[in-house]
């Protein structure tokens, strides 16, 4: 057994093994980047208006690493709901993510009808790297693989 297979933080008892979440959160990084750098060549007016999710009826669905990768960036807190229904995650303007480095993969491939860019998506690529984030996502914890709606992993923790 390796000397912190038993360190955990109080905040998140019930994970793996912090040092199995930090080598998840590392992999994690690896393919947000590969996601980003597919979609350099594309950009939004930066509207914040796809964040607002009573309004579009749409939301992120996230697997445990990314959701463990906003609550690093958040020190293990979730803003409080917003009054206008947007992700709790936006800033006071309610127009950019206060955790942007962080947010998850469908907020980086979430495209609207004013996107600017090559007339083709990389879909294929997309696919893929979302099957890599299930395979990541099963090796850390098998028994909470599945991708959860943004939603729902705020109620988990503000039960
Ligand atoms: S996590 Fe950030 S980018 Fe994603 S919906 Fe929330 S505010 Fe928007």
């Amino acid at each position: 057994m390796r000397p912190d297979d038993d360190e955990r933080d109080p905040k998140t008892s019930g994970l793996p093994p912090r040092h199995r979440v930090r080598a998840a959160l590392a992999a994690l990084r690896a393919l947000y980047r590969k996601a980003d750098a597919a979609y350099a060549p594309f950009s939004c007016p930066a509207s914040g208006e796809c964040c607002q999710l009573s309004v579009t009826r749409r939301e992120p669905w996230l697997y445990l690493p990314e959701w463990l990768a906003l609550m690093e960036r958040t020190g293990g807190t979730v803003p409080p709901p917003r009054a206008d229904g947007g992700c709790p995650f936006l800033d006071a303007s309610g127009r950019r993510c206060s955790v942007y480095a962080n947010r998850p993969f469908g907020c980086r491939t979430f495209f609207c009808a004013r996107v600017r860019g090559p007339a083709r998506e990389p879909i294929e690529q997309m696919a893929a790297l979302s099957r890599q984030l299930r395979v990541l996502a099963e090796s850390l914890a098998p028994d909470d693989a599945a991708p959860q709606p943004l939603s729902a992993w705020v109620a988990r923790i503000l039960i």
